[in-house]
C-alpha cells in the first residue's frame, strides 16, 4: 500500500522484512538458548553454528573454491582500503588503483600511506564511466591491480571483470556484492560491507585467495592481518556477532529466492525500468553515467537538466516523502537523486517508484 515506507537508501540500506521479522521473534531467546545472539559467547557452540552456516551459505551462493578463505571483519569498507595494502603490498612495493568514483579514489589516497599509487586511467572532471581495458596503463610489477565493482555514488558500475595479466585483482563489492553471480577464481580478493546487499553495518567479508595470505607488514595491526584472522576462523578477536548472525540470515534469504541468479535477473529488471523511464522523458531525466557502466544497483539522475534544476529536484524528493518513497536524495558530493535498489527492494516497489517518475514528469515537464 502506499502508506507503507519504501526504503531507496544507499547505505546502511533495506534489509528484507522476513529476515528483520525473525531477528525480532527470536531477539530474546534465540534457538531455545533462552538469551539473545547478542548475548551469546563467541566461542559457544550456538555462536559456532551462526557464524559457520553463513560461512558455508555464502560459500555456497558465490561458488567459492576450496583455495580461497572466507573472513569476517571489522572496520568496514574503509578498513578494507588500508588492510589490503598492509597485507598485499610489499614494504617499498606498488600497486594499480583505477579510479572511478569516490570509493575507489579514497582506497587509492589511503594506500599511498603505504607505498606508492600508480593511477591506471586518466582522472577526469565528471565519473561517468569506466575507459576500455585496453587503455589501462597496468604495471606489470603492481602487487595487485584495486578496482571498485560499484562506485555507490557516481553509479559506476562494471559488467565485465578486466584481465589483469596475472597480477592479483582486488574488488570493492561493498555495493553489488550476491547481486549476481560471479566467477571467484577471476579475484585475488574480494571485500564488501554488508550494509548495502546483506544486512547490518558491522561485519565485513573478505574472500582471499590462500596463496596472498601471509606476507603482511611487520606493523599491521593484528586485527586487520588477513593470516591471523584466517587461522582463527575469523575469531582472533570477538567479532561482531550480531552482524554476522543477520547477514547469515540474509544469505539464507538469497538461497530461499533463488540465489545470486535470481537476484541478478530481479537487479536488471529493476535497474532497466527506472532507466527506460529515464531514457524516455525527453531530457527531463538526466542519467550521467555512460549506457554500458551504469549501475544496476545505484540509479542517480538529474531532473530538469544535465545539472539538476534545484527547484524540480527539491519537489521530487517532497512529493516522493508524501508517497513515503524514503532517501531517494543523490550524495551530498554529487547533488540530485540516487535511487538505490538493493536485493531487498522488491520488483513491485521499484515499480511504483517508477510510476511515481512518470506522474511527476506529466505534472512537471
Ligand atoms: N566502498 C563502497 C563501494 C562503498 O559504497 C562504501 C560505503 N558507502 C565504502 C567502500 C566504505 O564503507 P564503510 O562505510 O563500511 O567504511
Amino acid at each position: 500500500s502506499n502508506t507503507k515506507v519504501i526504503n531507496f537508501a544507499p547505505g546502511p540500506a533495506k534489509i528484507p522484512e522476513e529476515v528483520l521479522k525473525k531477528a525480532q521473534e527470536e531477539l530474546v531467546d534465540f534457538g531455545g538458548t533462552g538469551v539473545s545472539v547478542m548475548e551469546l559467547s563467541h566461542r559457544s557452540a550456538d555462536f559456532a553454528k551462526v557464524i559457520n552456516e553463513a560461512e558455508q551459505n555464502l560459500r555456497q551462493l558465490l561458488n567459492i573454491p576450496d583455495n580461497y578463505k572466507v573472513l569476517f571483519m571489522q572496520g568496514g569498507g574503509t578498513g578494507q582500503f588500508a588492510s589490503v595494502p598492509l597485507n598485499l603490498m610489499k614494504e617499498g612495493g606498488c600497486a594499480d588503483y583505477v579510479v572511478t568514483g569516490s570509493w575507489s579514489a579514497k582506497a587509492a589516497i589511503e594506500a599511498e600511506k603505504f607505498g606508492t599509487v600508480n593511477r591506471v586511467i586518466p582522472k577526469t572532471k565528471k565519473y561517468s564511466g569506466i575507459p576500455n581495458f585496453s587503455e589501462w596503463n597496468l604495471n606489470p610489477e603492481a602487487s595487485y591491480v584495486y578496482i571498485c565493482a560499484n562506485e555507490t555514488i557516481h553509479g559506476v558500475e562494471y559488467h565485465d571483470i578486466p584481465d589483469t595479466k596475472g597480477v592479483p585483482l582486488v574488488c570493492d563489492m561493498s555495493s553489488n556484492i550476491l547481486s549476481k553471480e560471479i566467477d571467484v577464481s577471476k579475484f585475488g580478493l574480494i571485500y564488501a560491507g554488508a550494509q548495502k546487499n546483506v544486512g547490518c553495518a558491522g561485519v565485513t567479508i573478505v574472500i582471499v585467495r590462500e596463496d596472498l595470505i601471509g606476507n603482511a607488514r611487520s606493523y599491521c595491526p593484528i586485527v586487520m592481518d588477513y593470516k591471523v584472522t584466517a587461522g582463527m576462523n575469523s575469531l582472533y578477536n570477538t567479532p561482531p556477532t550480531y552482524s554476522i548472525y543477520i547477514m547469515g540470515m540474509v544469505f539464507q534469504w538469497i538461497v530461499s529466492k533463488g540465489g545470486a541468479k535470481a537476484m541478478s535477473e530481479r537487479s536488471a529488471l529493476k535497474a532497466s525500468k527506472v532507466y527506460n523511464v529515464i531514457d524516455n522523458s525527453d531530457g527531463f531525466y538526466v542519467a550521467p553515467v555512460c549506457k554500458k557502466d551504469r549501475s544496476r544497483m545505484n540509479v542517480p539522475f538529474r531532473i530538469g537538466s544535465e545539472n539538476g534544476d534545484d527547484e524540480l529536484e527539491k519537489k521530487f524528493l517532497k512529493e516522493a516523502g508524501e508517497r513515503k518513497f524514503m532517501h531517494l536524495k543523490g550524495h551530498r558530493s554529487v547533488g540530485g537523486i540516487r535511487a538505490s535498489l538493493y536485493n531487498a527492494v522488491s520488483v513491485e516497489e521499484t515499480e511504483q517508484l517508477v510510476d511515481f517518475m512518470k506522474q511527476f514528469q506529466q505534472k512537471y515537464r
